[in-house]
C-alpha cells in the first residue's frame, strides 16, 4: 500500500497466517538544518536525526526475512512500514492540508493510525540512531515526553511605521510580550515533569516600514505525562492573551493534538535485548529505567498506547541531534547491525508457532482502544479567539 497519509508506505510479507503481524518501521523525514552538510539546497532539509538509517534497516531487514526458506519455519507475518512526518515541523503548512481535507491528524504514525494502517498489527519496533557514547550499544527502555502544538496568530493594523505608528496595532509587540510571558512562568515548571517550552516566530511581519499586521508562533509545550503537559498548556495560553490584551490586538490560537509519552514493552525489548546480545555481543546492551524520558517526543508514543511497541536506540551517529554536526559515522553499526538484530527478533517472534508473539500480546495491556484515541486526539484540536481590547 502507498500513500498513506500522502507519502507512507506499507508492505507485508505473509510467511503463514495473517496473525500475528510484527511490524518493523522506519521513518521517511528529515529536519530543517540549513548549517548541515547534507542539508538540501532550498529546503535546508537534513538527516540531523537519522531517519535514513531507520530505511536502510527496514531494507536490511525485509532482505533477510525475504528468503524463502523461512515460509515453512515461521508463523504470522512481517509488515514493513515507512511513515512520514515525524518531525512535527511546519505546522501551518500541515494545517492548510488539514483544511484542504487532505490529511486530519498532523503527524504520519497519527494519521496511519486513524486510517486503519495499523489494524492488523500486533506489535511494532523502530529502532533509532543516537550520538551518545560508546557507540555501537543498544540502549533500551526509557520513556519519551508527551507534547502539545501551538499555532498562533497574533492580528494587529498596518500603518505607516514611520508616519503614522500610533495607527498601527503591532502584533510583533504583542507576540514579544507573550514569549516574555512565557519565560516568566519558567520558574513554576516543576522537575517532574520535564517541562519543555520552545517555539519560533515563522512570520514576524511583512515589510520593515509598516507596523506588524499579522505574526504567527509556532510552539510545543512538552512534558512527562498529559497531565503535566495540559498544565503549563493553560498557563501559556494566558501569555499569549497577555501579550494580545497589552497591545489590544486580536488572537488565534490553535492547538493541535501532539505526540503521547512512549511505553517501550518490556517483554518485546526482552526479545529485541537477547538478540542485540547474540549479535553485537553481551556488553552492547544498555537499558534504562521505563520512566525515564529524555525530553523528546515521538508519534511511536502514540502507536504504543495501543499495541505493545519498541523504540530502542543504537550509538552509531556523533555530533548534535537535530544540529549542524549530526552525522552517522559508521553505516554498519547505523543500519547493518540493527538490521539483523530486527530480522532475528522477527524470526524469534513467529517461530515455534508464534509462542513469544503470542506471549508478549498476551501480557499488553493497552492504555487505550484505537476508538478511544481517534477521539481524545480530535478533541485535543480547537481553536480559540481572543480580543485584546
Ligand atoms: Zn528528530
Ligand atoms: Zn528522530
Amino acid at each position: 500500500m502507498r500513500k498513506i497519509a500522502v507519502t507512507g508506505v506499507k508492505a507485508v510479507r505473509r510467511f503463514a497466517a495473517a496473525s500475528p503481524t510484527v511490524a518493523i518501521i522506519g521513518e521517511l523525514d528529515a529536519v530543517r538544518v540549513p548549517g548541515h552538510p547534507g542539508a538540501r539546497p532550498g529546503t535546508g532539509a537534513a538527516h540531523a536525526c537519522g531517519h535514513h538509517a531507520q530505511l536502510g534497516m527496514l531494507y536490511g531487514a525485509a532482505i533477510g526475512l525475504n528468503i524463502p526458506e523461512l515460509s515453512g519455519p515461521l508463523a504470522g507475518s512481517v509488515a514493513y512500514f515507512a511513515t512520514p512526518a515525524e518531525e512535527f515541523i511546519d505546522v501551518a503548512r500541515r494545517l492548510a492540508r488539514r483544511e484542504a481535507g487532505e490529511i486530519q491528524f498532523l503527524s504520519g504514525k497519527q494519521e496511519m493510525i486513524r486510517l486503519g494502517a495499523f489494524d492488523d498489527i500486533d506489535m511494532a519496533m523502530l529502532v533509532h540512531t543516537s550520538s551518545e557514547e560508546p557507540a555501537g550499544r543498544f540502549i533500551v527502555g526509557g520513556t519519551s515526553n508527551g507534547h502539545l502544538v501551538h499555532n498562533v496568530r497574533f492580528i494587529g493594523r498596518a500603518a505607516h511605521a514611520g508616519g503614522a505608528p500610533h495607527d498601527g496595532i503591532n502584533a510583533l509587540q504583542a507576540a514579544s510580550l507573550a514569549i516574555m510571558a512565557i519565560n516568566t512562568q519558567r520558574e513554576t515548571f516543576e522537575e517532574k515533569d520535564v517541562t519543555r517550552v520552545h517555539g519560533i516566530l515563522t512570520k514576524g511581519g511583512t515589510s520593515v516600514n509598516s507596523v506588524p499586521a499579522e505574526v504567527t508562533y509556532e510552539g510545543r509545550v512538552r512534558g512527562r505525562d498529559i497531565a503535566a503537559v495540559d498544565k503549563v498548556v493553560a498557563r501559556v495560553e494566558r501569555c499569549f492573551k497577555a501579550g494580545a490584551l497589552a497591545i489590544g490586538c486580536d488572537l488565534e490560537i490553535t492547538t493541535v493534538p501532539g505526540y503521547l509519552p512512549l511505553r517501550n514493552e518490556p517483554g518485546l525489548d526482552d526479545v529485541f535485548v537477547a538478540n542485540a546480545r547474540a549479535i553485537a555481543g553481551h556488553g552492547s546492551v544498555i537499558s534504562q529505567p521505563y520512566d525515564e524520558t529524555r525530553g523528546g517526543s515521538t508519534d511511536m508514543g502514540d502507536l504504543s498506547q495501543l499495541i505493545p511497541a519498541i523504540h530502542p536506540y543504537v550509538t552509531a551517529a556523533k555530533g548534535v541531534a537535530h544540529g549542524d554536526d549530526y552525522q552517522i559515522v559508521d553505516y554498519d553499526l547505523a543500519v547493518i547491525q540493527p538490521a539483523r538484530v530486527l530480522a532475528a527478533t522477527v524470526i524469534d517472534l513467529l517461530g515455534d508457532g508464534g509462542r513469544l508473539a503470542a506471549e508478549v500480546r498476551q501480557r499488553h495491556r493497552p492504555a487505550m482502544t484505537k476508538a478511544e484515541y481517534v477521539r481524545s486526539q480530535s478533541e485535543r484540536h480547537r481553536v480559540v479567539r481572543y480580543k485584546g481590547e
